[in-house]
């Protein structure tokens, strides 16, 4: 069994974005020579996310809309993590959007459904943070 790991760097100038990084992670796939396995691609950190959804702008609004309903940003003083520091809300984004995704790896391609596209969601960002690649297979 073979085995592949990157770090996928990213210094986001807004506190919040998507960003769609199926390139990289096929990129990764490449490099890792892999044709049969999975793929793991995970934040390494507990303010931003990995999932899987559509790549597009409006639905990538709502998310934001929705996200800032169920966990606004201010009062930043409305949340107890909120002592010295102003982001407990990207701590509970982050839970709400997940941690990680796995995707099949076959005949050397993420096997994606139809519209499927992994994004790589900030919740405080102005800050160099990283996700996983994680590639096991043959
Ligand atoms: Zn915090």
């Amino acid at each position: 069994m073979k085995s592949y790991r990157k770090e996928l760097w990213f210094n986001v100038p807004a506190r919040r974005e998507f960003i769609n990084i199926t390139p990289q992670v096929e990129e990764c796939l490449k490099e890792s020579g892999i044709r049969e396995g999975l793929v793991l691609v995970n934040a390494m950190h507990i303010t931003a996310s990995v999932f899987i959804n559509d790549d597009e702008s409006g639905l990538h609004h709502d998310f934001d809309v929705w996200l800032e309903k169920l966990a606004p940003h201010e009062p930043v003083s409305g949340y107890r993590h909120n002592v010295g520091e102003d982001n407990a809300d990207a701590h509970l984004k982050r839970q709400v959007m997940g941690r990680e995704v796995v995707v099949a790896v076959t005949e050397g391609k993420l096997d994606f459904g139809r519209w499927e596209q992994i994004f790589y969601g900030e919740f405080d960002g102005r800050r160099k943070k990283r996700a996983l690649v994680k590639i096991i297979g043959e």
